[in-house]
């Protein structure tokens, strides 16, 4: 447990707690509605050679620190949970900003551009939309909950990739073959035609630039949610600085420099694996040996803006989450068996009908069928 002294920002109007305002990108004073521009103290974000990082990994390993605070307001002690960098007081909601504990800290960040009211109303409107959700899930959920302001960690990877392949290519023809069928009670010999697949072997070397590849660096949010909140336009990133975090939740990474990297190579071999794919032509294609090197890997870690809360419904918890960004809502959710149930039951029904009708019908349709075929 280490105790830290809180940094806040306060107005220089009237000496009240100053937050960051995604509306206009400035602080805000609550109390006498003054702004205050961000001026970031330098204005360059720099990538890091992964390289010689992960040669210092021991030295990388995230923390896990609880830190205590004083709130800077009301003088109220409180812990923070472990990797958390930034709160507000639990007592009076003054912001509490306190210092990275771990080596690397953020070299961007993407400051939240959705508002908290706007984030409610994307909540109300995607509980509304929910396919098959219970019908009183609209009326028992609180749709003006307080939702969480958090700035989640991410490792960012740039790499320069040259792989060498090796596998085969399979392209399709047709061959004519002889069919025993029987048509109206009569059985016939009918051609048709077959596909084929001609294999040849295929090498070659493909080459592909990656810019920040996003790989999560907290788990605080389940990976599926978070794999699920969209794209992150990392183009709008700002320098960090600690005054975007005024007023929200934020964290430092739990998830080390070499396991995102890792994570970070089973995305770009994805990519390679479809580059690879193309090059090789042909209708099918079979990979069976790939090699690629990596040439000046770069990283960076960056905070991005997520609003998130929990909604219960019939003693259940959902978690839920809003790209503070761009506003992609995802979330789990409960279903209505009710719902599911009758819909299956009409769609059986509708095939009972389309299988009956179709076997009724089956003779004459059956004979053009055929007929097409005859030569
Ligand atoms: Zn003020
Ligand atoms: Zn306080």
């Amino acid at each position: 447990m280490i105790r830290f002294t809180p940094i806040s920002f306060t107005c220089p109007n009237c000496g009240a707690p100053l937050r960051f305002s995604p509306t206009t990108g400035k602080l805000s004073c609550s109390f006498c509605n003054s702004m205050t521009e961000i001026r970031p103290k330098d204005n360059t974000v720099q990538e890091f050679d992964l390289r010689s990082a992960l040669t210092e990994l021991e030295h990388n390993a995230p923390k896990e620190i609880s830190k205590t605070v004083a709130c800077s307001k009301c003088g109220s002690d409180f812990t923070l949970t472990p990797y958390s960098v930034s709160t507000n007081c639990p007592y009076c909601g003054t912001p509490a900003i306190t210092t990275f504990v771990n080596h690397i800290t953020p070299e961007a960040i993407l400051p939240f551009e959705i508002t908290q009211k706007q984030a409610k109303k994307i909540f109300a409107q995607w509980i509304g939309s929910l396919w098959f959700a219970p019908s009183a899930l609209k009326a028992l959920v609180d749709t003006d909950k307080e939702l969480h302001g958090y700035y989640l960690p991410y490792w960012t990877y740039d790499a320069a990739t040259t792989t060498t392949y090796q596998g085969q290519r399979g392209d399709i023809y047709y061959v004519t073959v002889q069919q025993r069928r029987i048509v109206n009670g009569r059985e016939q010999i009918v051609q048709v035609q077959e596909p084929r697949i001609r294999w040849t072997p295929a090498q070659g070397r493909v080459g592909r630039v990656f810019d920040d590849i996003t790989i999560e660096a907290s788990e605080t949010l389940s990976r599926k949610i978070l794999g699920a909140l969209g794209s992150w336009d990392t183009s709008r990133s700002k320098p960090f600085d600690e005054r975007y975090l005024s007023g929200f939740e934020s964290e430092e990474y739990s998830i080390g420099l070499d396991n995102g990297f890792e994570l970070a190579q089973a995305k770009m071999h994805t990519i390679i694996r479809g580059d690879i794919r193309r090059d090789i032509g042909g209708d099918r294609q079979q990979i069976d040996q790939m090699q690629t090197r990596y040439a000046n890997t770069t990283f960076k870690n960056s905070l991005f803006p997520v609003w998130t809360t929990h909604f219960s419904f019939k003693g259940k918890d959902y978690y839920y989450a809003i790209n503070g960004q761009s506003g992609v809502i995802t979330g789990e959710r409960p279903y209505s068996y009710t719902k599911i149930t009758l819909l299956v039951g009409f769609f059986l029904a509708l095939f009972m009908a389309i299988g009956y009708y179709s076997e009724y019908f089956d003779g004459d349709f059956g004979s053009s069928f055929n007929g097409y075929y005859q030569r």
